[in-house]
């Protein structure tokens, strides 16, 4: 059987897709997920601590939202139960296929159709909708001797909570959004932390704190209260935009603030030194904590500096020559966010693999569609990526042009796809805009390619967005019978 459209990952994008697709009665879909649950990135970052720094209200769909959130920013427990929840309530958990993993996928052109080769067979499919997300890959360090030490060597995205951490000699890699959250849950009951930083983050006073139960009463039974607490959400954090976007220098003072944050907690002037981030913030994600700058003062934990040389098996030898000795070691590195490697498994009609085009600069359009790839669609992709609002409102944005797309090529029987002249049109545009945004000014980050390019945020305020992913411009694709 030839599926109308094919999703690949159970995640927040692969769970929105089902249900818009489901509305639009487009329903001969199937969803492919590798693990045997769904969630994304939210079933594999366990790690203590992991938690949303989104608010909840704004953090969730617009078409679910959920009174019962106890955290006004949840922890990952509560979000994989919500997505559980929706794909349940919505009947989108039917569409999906566990235990999938998609191992290549190749356009057959004279069929029209995309083939879809999993470890558990081959499936044909009018469209495909990569769901993979960003936040997918964990990206291990390359250092050196790292596979010869000998304890236990976690990753925030993949932990193992039967490894002992109780009065262990833990290292942590990584200073990122997961490190600041797991640090204070380890520094409290481990003898000794390292922590060893690359580079310092701005980290601000994070505003989370439990909903309550009079609260949660309200959301329910008087839903309008709930959608004017995300609305406002939405609008105050459309703000930044002016400064991240607009007039980097305005971080100026946010900047300040976070110095006094951290003067407030850390005595040490040398430690306070190395605390401090010397570009603008907002260059990179700005993180949020309480209890990050105490878990550093404590006299169990240090702030390492100096550059990894070398893992040795019992520990880690940093530029100064000292040696650090540890029982676990725990990468807090991130993610492979510009070379995810599931595109390496997508092929275009030429060939090429998706990675291979991404290398080559490839023009996309509005972060979705891609020339040479008919009916392919990816959510989260290209330049949707935000410093300073909620990812799903993103994702939505996209469905409306995916959804619109797909009933067009599902009625037309042609598969949708940019024109070069369009999607080049729209990647020059918003590659314009960065020289004068914050993330022009001059710093490493994952949101850059290896090229250097920023591929992966969105310059611009996301009601930008939302109008250009609301309709389907025809005259912006390939017109059925392939010329542009
Ligand atoms: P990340 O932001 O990429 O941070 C990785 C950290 O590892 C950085 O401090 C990086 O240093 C360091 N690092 C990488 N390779 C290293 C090496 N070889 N030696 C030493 N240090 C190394 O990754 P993440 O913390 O997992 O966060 C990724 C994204 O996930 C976030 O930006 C956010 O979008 C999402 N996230 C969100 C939350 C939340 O909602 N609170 C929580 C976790 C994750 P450099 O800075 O020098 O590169």
């Amino acid at each position: 059987m030839v599926l109308d459209v094919a999703i690949i990952g159970a995640g927040f994008g692969g769970i929105g897709a089902g249900v818009r697709l489901g509305r639009a009665r487009i329903t001969n879909v199937a969803i492919f997920e590798r693990a045997s649950e769904l969630g994304g990135t939210w079933r594999d970052n366990t790690y203590p601590g992991c938690r949303c720094d989104v608010s909840s209200n704004l953090y969730s769909f617009s078409f679910a939202p959920n009174p019962a959130w106890t955290n006004t920013f949840s922890y990952q427990p509560e979000i994989q139960r919500y997505l559980g929840d929706v794909a349940r309530r919505h009947q989108v958990d039917e569409l999906i296929r566990y235990d999938h993993d998609v191992l290549e996928v190749t356009f057959d052109e004279q069929a029209r159709l995309w083939m879809l080769e999993t470890n558990q067979g081959i499936y044909h499919a009018r469209a495909v909708i990569l769901a993979v997300g960003a936040l997918a890959e964990p990206r291990m360090p390359t250092i050196a001797g790292l596979g010869d030490f000998e304890g236990p060597v976690l990753h925030t995205a993949r932990w193992n909570s039967t490894v002992e951490l109780n009065a262990k000699r833990i290292g942590v890699i990584g200073t990122g959004a997961s490190a600041i959250q797991v640090i204070p849950e380890l520094a409290t009951h481990v003898e000794h932390l390292d922590v060893f930083q690359r580079t310092p983050a701005w980290v601000v006073p994070h505003r989370g704190r439990p909903v309550r139960a009079r609260t949660q009463r309200l959301f329910r039974y008087v839903p309008i209260i709930q959608r004017l607490a995300r609305y406002l959400d939405y609008w105050r954090r459309e703000l930044l935009v002016l400064a991240f976007a607009r007039q980097p220098a305005r971080m100026a003072k946010a900047e300040d603030g976070a110095r006094q944050f951290i003067a407030a907690h850390i005595k040490d002037p040398e430690l306070r030194r190395a605390l401090t981030p010397n570009y603008r913030m907002g260059c990179k994600r700005v993180l949020l904590s309480n209890d990050y700058y105490p878990a550093l003062a404590r006299s169990n934990v240090e702030l390492v500096s100096d550059r990894i040389a070398w893992v040795a098996p019992k520990g880690v030898v940093t530029d100064d020559g000292r040696f650090h000795e540890l029982d676990v070691l725990v990468c807090a590195t991130g993610f492979l966010v510009t070379d995810n490697p599931v595109c390496q498994r997508v092929r275009a009609v030429d060939g090429r693999s998706l990675a291979e085009a991404f290398a080559g600069e490839l023009a996309h359009y509005k972060g979705t569609t891609f020339p040479g790839f008919p009916n392919l669609f990816m959510l989260a992709g290209p330049n949707t990526g935000l410093g300073h609002s909620s990812i799903i409102f993103m994702i939505e944005s996209q469905l409306n042009y995916v959804v619109r797309a797909l009933e067009h090529a599902l009625a037309s029987k042609a598969p949708v796809e940019p024109t070069a002249r369009a999607a080049t049109a729209w990647t020059e545009s918003l590659h314009a805009k960065f020289p004068c945004t914050v993330w022009g000014t001059g710093c490493a980050s994952w949101y850059l390619n290896d090229a250097g390019r920023n591929t992966t945020i969105w310059p611009d305020f996301t009601f930008a967005f939302r109008r250009a992913t609301h309709r389907f411009e025809r005259d912006d694709h390939v017109a059925a019978g392939g010329s542009e």
